[in-house]
């Protein structure tokens, strides 16, 4: 497994196919590290940061989201070995129209992109799953409010998905104690299947 997700990662980095259809996806394509994960996170696209560093998940949101993973039990210098960072897209889009963040990918973007992810997580095969904000949840679990998914957990063929809000500073959704509350039962589940499903490494 380990091998054939090496080469599909540099199948990955040599891929153009936004840029050669004229769309504003900007290269270099980032993927994720842990060639021998067993729990798959996926995100939107990468950020500025991430494509100037080539990892995931490395500017402002990505530090984040990893006191959210260490809070669920992750060692904080192990979490890129313990989980496998996706995203439907791995070229950064760019800024919104508006400037005020990163565009969304397009529908024929995602459309190019995504079986790169389906293809990791048929090598990963993994038993648990974090959807990292509303576009990679809807991808998996279909249309749903954020207030509906994070805290929740959803099991399909004897695989667990759990949603979390993006962890942008741009987003607004974690203002309300509300929906703060739903982010810390989603890290206690997290927190839980690590512990009860996933063999520690440690
Ligand atoms: S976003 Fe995906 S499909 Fe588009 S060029 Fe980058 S790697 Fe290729």
């Amino acid at each position: 497994m380990e091998q054939a997700l090496k080469r599909l990662q540099e199948e990955i980095r040599a891929c153009r196919a936004c840029v050669e259809r004229g769309y504003p996806a900007t290269p270099p394509p980032v993927v994720g590290l842990g060639t021998r994960a067993r729990i798959l996170l996926v995100g939107q696209a990468p950020g500025g940061m991430e494509s100037d560093s080539r990892l995931p998940f490395s500017g402002p949101a990505g530090k984040r989201l990893f006191t959210w993973l260490e809070r669920a039990g992750f060692d904080p210098e192990r979490i890129r070995e313990e989980i496998y960072f996706s995203a439907l897209t791995r070229c950064y889009p760019g800024k919104n129209a508006r400037g005020s963040g990163d565009r969304r990918p397009s529908r024929e973007e995602r459309a190019l992109c995504t079986p790169f992810l389906a293809r990791e997580f048929a090598l990963i095969d993994p038993k648990l799953i974090l959807l990292v904000g509303q576009m990679a949840i809807e991808h998996f679990l279909g249309k749903m409010p954020l207030t509906q998914a994070v805290g929740a957990e959803f099991e399909e063929e004897d695989r667990f998905y759990i949603p979390l809000p993006h962890p942008s500073g741009a987003s607004t959704w974690l203002n309300s104690p509300e929906n703060r509350d739903r982010l810390e039962h989603a890290i206690r589940l997290i927190r839980w299947h690590r512990t009860h499903l996933i063999p520690s490494k440690r």
